[in-house]
């Protein structure tokens, strides 16, 4: 049976358990490695993986509005709000 092992996390170097639970779990799914880091390191992988859009200041060029676009607005390109953008789309 599996028993609950301390392994140490490469990532920060914290030990973390590996419970019997999980170890069952690995073997389970037919995973041969042991996790390699703790669960807050692979949280914080698995939320670094996906960043948060990074949203940009802009003036909507048609209603004046400001708004945020998820690109860097450019000098030479309209920026419209989410209403206008429809509307023009709509036209
Ligand atoms: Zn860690
Ligand atoms: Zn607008």
């Amino acid at each position: 049976m599996y028993t609950d092992k301390t392994l140490v996390c490469k990532e920060c170097g914290q030990e973390f358990i590996f419970t019997a639970g999980e170890q069952e779990f690995y073997a389970e799914k037919g995973f041969v490695n042991e996790p390699q880091r703790c669960k807050a390191c692979r949280d914080a992988r698995k939320n670094a993986a996906k960043p948060e859009r990074e949203m940009f200041d802009a003036v909507c060029a048609e209603c004046g509005k400001p708004c945020k676009v998820p690109f860097q607005p450019r000098e030479d390109r309209p920026v419209y709000c989410s209403e206008c953008f429809a509307k023009r789309r709509g036209e």
